[in-house]
């Protein structure tokens, strides 16, 4: 039986995280870095070769931050750090999907996958270790709660990921004759960025904001707003403050079309209900980069996938431009709950789609490397554990396809 999370008592919760006297530069964000910059009484555009360095060239070194000047570089030396995660495991999937295990300290571990597409790749980021939520149909949610991720790690698994994806394309370009200089604007090789890892990015607002704002930064990652995808499962007055602060693509997680069982899928429900988040999704389009929330939804074998619930679901679908993305459940031992099988699913699908509603299916990817987006493993006791779990374990369930 589910319980509501204590949310305000989870900040109070949080385990420490190990701490460092240098300050690390990948978890300021502009702001953050040209006040440090005038602090130290440098020049502002300071703060933007340095966020170009780290965030568009990739680089952690302050030795080859060349067009610094040398006593800037030997003040970043001593008072600074660029301290990424630990990679614990890195794999790749015969289809191109990558995983990454990363280290966050106290034996705690997050994972962040890159799901390679003709027309676009997608990243797929954790911004919590463990969530508060407490999904039934979520491993991540099953764990608990650890801490809020710093901007550091949520953007170092950005950080991390494009240097590998890009070395990657770049060593294919090289031996066919073309060489390309890394992270060039208009090549990217990750286009796209959901957070649809483990946590609740709403329940750690401020660090998820700050990270967004470097995505979005010209001088550091430049994507679109329109390709960074924030997830939540229904934090409803921090989407009115994303709405303002800095408005992304939105997806939100239903799973459920009538209050009673939302609230025992997604337990937040008891605190923010289906009114309440309908109403919020309706003042979020008129901020939001794209004119339709994208609403997610669980497919769990005869709890929410009969037609009772497609047709509440068109009632939702009527009151706010959506497009539904049906995920079929991926399973884990202690859930007690069944994937639907993918005729009703499609069905289901059909459903939709007859009342007008854009519904995609979502695809199972990487499947060999048995890695996970949106219901990733979480608390991790040693290492040695953790490489076990990686070598045979199906918890991490499968990488789905996201199309944002
Ligand atoms: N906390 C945020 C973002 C992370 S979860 C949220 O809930 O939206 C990302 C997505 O993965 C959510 O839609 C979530 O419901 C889904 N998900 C979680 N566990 C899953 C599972 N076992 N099978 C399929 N999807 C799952
Ligand atoms: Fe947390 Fe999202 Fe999992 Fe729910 S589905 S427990 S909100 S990570």
């Amino acid at each position: 039986m589910n319980t509501i999370s204590p949310l305000a008592e989870a900040a109070q919760a949080e385990a420490p995280r190990p701490e460092s006297p240098r300050i690390n530069l990948l978890g300021l964000d502009g702001a953050e870095l040209a006040s440090l910059v005038e602090k130290w009484g440098d020049k502002p555009f300071r703060a933007k070769q340095l966020l170009r360095w780290l965030h568009q060239r990739g680089v952690d070194d302050f030795e080859q931050m060349s067009d610094l000047a040398k006593s800037f570089r030997e003040r970043l030396a001593r008072q600074c750090e660029i301290r990424l995660p630990e990679v614990v495991t890195a794999h790749k999937s015969a289809d191109g999907t990558r995983k990454w295990l990363l280290d966050v300290g106290n034996g705690n571990a997050i994972e962040t996958v890159f799901i390679p597409e003709d027309d676009r790749g997608t990243l797929c980021i954790s911004t919590q270790a463990g969530c508060t939520v407490a999904c039934r149909f979520c491993s991540t949610g099953h764990q608990g709660f650890n801490r809020n991720l710093g901007v550091d790690e949520i953007i170092g698994q950005l950080w991390l990921a494009r240097r590998t994806v890009e070395a990657d394309r770049d060593g294919a370009r090289l031996s066919g004759g073309m060489p390309a200089p890394l992270g060039t604007q208009d090549d990217r090789v990750i286009s796209n960025v959901v957070m649809m890892g483990m946590g609740e990015p709403l329940l750690n607002y401020d660090n998820t904001v700050s990270a967004l704002r470097l995505m979005l930064d010209d001088n550091a990652y430049g994507l679109s707003r329109r390709r960074v995808t924030v997830s939540t499962s229904g934090v409803v007055p921090m989407m009115d403050r994303l709405s303002r602060d800095c408005p992304v693509a939105l997806a939100v997680s239903l799973h459920a079309p009538n209050d009673a069982l939302r609230d025992d899928l997604v337990p937040l429900n008891r605190k923010y209900p289906l009114r309440e988040l309908i109403a919020a999704c309706q003042r979020y389009l008129e901020f939001a980069p794209r004119d339709f929330i994208t609403f997610e939804y669980v497919m769990l074998d005869g709890i929410n996938d009969g037609d009772e619930h497609a047709k509440q679901l068109i009632d939702i679908a009527r009151q706010v431009s959506c497009k539904f993305n049906l995920i079929p459940f991926n399973p884990f031992p202690q859930s007690g709950l069944k994937r639907s099988p993918m005729a009703r699913v499609r069905l289901f699908a059909q459903r939709l789609m007859d009342a007008g509603i854009v519904t995609t299916v979502r695809k199972t990817r990487g499947d060999d490397i048995d890695a996970a987006c949106g219901q990733l493993a979480g608390e991790v006791k040693d290492r040695t554990r953790l490489k076990e779990r990686l070598a045979g374990e199906t918890r991490f369930g499968r990488i789905v396809e996201v199309r944002e």
